[in-house]
């Protein structure tokens, strides 16, 4: 097989920032930084970071303000939401709500959940998703499926003996951080919708790679942070059905929130909440990160995310071959052959500590990539072969892996490296 892809890969990368930026190597040269850890964090669309530098100048208090710069942002912030919920293909009556990141979004919405709900959820999914319904749900941990039919089929036995008079959600990834595989997300919604539960989409990995469309999907809500979408600042989003939020109590107490606060006869102060999207996003909102979600929206959704899509399954295809080629280096994969994925791929390398093995290749290549347990620790065990309850935390002991992970940036020579 031949080292080199045949072909350049069309069409070109989409420019990021963070390219000239040359990375230091242990025998004091230096080297073009090659970024693969895109799961963790990608790197800024220029075209966001040229948004956002042409906002700065006008940003002001969002829903604050009646000067000119206070309603500029204001008008900003909510047609940031509109895009939002364009590219995310929402249904008319769903709702666009601004956090600070997908883990924000997640336990947002585990503290909307109704009263005595069910939360089923799969051991395999990033703590993010995994851990929030704990502290408001009783939760079923679902064992990890060996292919996406067994994850239905998981799913669908699971709902089937559940208490039908409680309310029930369902927790589920696109992609996996930790394999990049794609979950059958609308066989697990219709399965979901067939038990009369909710079903809420992890899509952290999945829309920085694939369209997301929540209708066509049949999703109730999506989860996703910016700066896994080449947009950083801080913000992330929930969206979806707007019934659950309106009636939960807000997520933050605080200005901007509230319609009404009086004081009461017996001393005390009394508050009408809003029921609109900015129920949970009482403080001054971040409008820049909303900006610039929105501005990667636009500019993916104009690239075209069929060609982004078909460009990262070329470079995959060559990633996981020149991988295939290396002695001692295994591939983690949980529904095993013919699986499809996103550009996000884990691997062990027999006889090596993974982490001293992603430390070397930052040393000698100038390659950044992670290491570790990739806060999916149920699955990283699992899938290294490890017995639960061995290892501790991230970065810890021989259970961990190695991790590359790239996007719409990523050049083919980083690949090859
Ligand atoms: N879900 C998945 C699948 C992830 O990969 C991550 C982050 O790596 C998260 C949730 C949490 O994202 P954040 O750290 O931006 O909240």
């Amino acid at each position: 097989m031949s080292v080199h892809l045949d072909a350049p890969v069309t069409p070109a990368p989409l420019p990021v920032l963070g390219t000239e930026v040359c990375a230091p190597l242990a025998d004091g040269t230096e080297i073009p930084y090659a970024a693969l850890d895109y799961a963790a964090s990608a790197p800024a669309l220029r075209r966001v970071w040229e948004d956002v530098a042409a906002y700065l100048p006008y940003y002001g208090s969002v829903h604050r303000g009646a000067g000119h710069l206070s309603r500029l942002s204001t008008d900003l912030f909510e047609e940031s939401r509109r895009t939002v919920a364009a590219f995310l293909g929402c249904r008319p009556d769903d709702r666009v709500v601004f956090t600070r990141s997908t883990t924000d979004s997640l336990n947002l919405l585990a503290t909307s959940l109704p009263e005595g709900c069910e939360v089923f959820v799969f051991e395999t999914e990033h703590h993010a998703a995994l851990l929030p319904w704990q502290r408001t749900a009783s939760v079923t941990y679902l064992d990890a499926p060996r292919s996406p039919v067994a994850a239905v089929a998981t799913l669908d036995a699971a709902l089937a003996a559940r208490d039908t008079a409680r309310p029930a959600l369902v927790c589920v990834t696109g992609a996996s951080n930790v394999t990049g595989e794609l979950w059958p997300v609308p066989e697990l919604a219709a399965a979901a919708h067939r038990h009369g539960a909710r079903i809420v989409l992890d899509a952290a990995q999945l829309v920085p790679h694939l369209p997301v469309d929540v209708a066509a999907l049949d999703v109730d809500w999506v989860a996703f942070s910016g700066h896994k979408l080449y947009a950083p600042f801080g913000a992330g989003v929930l969206a979806g059905r707007a019934d659950w939020l309106r009636e939960a109590a807000p997520y933050l107490a605080g200005g901007g929130a509230t319609r009404r606060v009086a004081r009461t006869a017996d001393g005390g102060v009394e508050t009408d909440w809003n029921t609109d999207d900015s129920r949970h996003e009482a403080g001054s909102p971040n409008v820049v990160g909303a900006y610039a979600i929105a501005s990667a929206c636009r500019a993916l959704a104009e690239a075209g995310f069929e060609n982004l899509a078909a460009r990262e399954q070329l470079l995959l295809g060559r990633l996981v071959s020149g991988l295939a080629e290396l002695p001692r280096v295994r591939v983690l994969s949980l529904f095993g052959e013919g699986a499809h994925r996103v550009g996000v791929v884990s691997f062990v390398v027999e006889g090596y500590d993974s982490s001293a093995f992603a430390a070397a290749l930052s040393d000698r290549y100038g390659i950044g990539v992670r290491d570790g347990l990739f806060c999916a620790h149920p699955l990283v065990r699992l899938l290294t072969g490890a017995a639960a309850g061995e290892g501790a935390g991230c970065g810890e002991g021989p259970l961990n892996a190695v991790r590359v992970s790239f996007g719409a940036g990523t050049p083919e020579e980083h690949i090859e490296r």
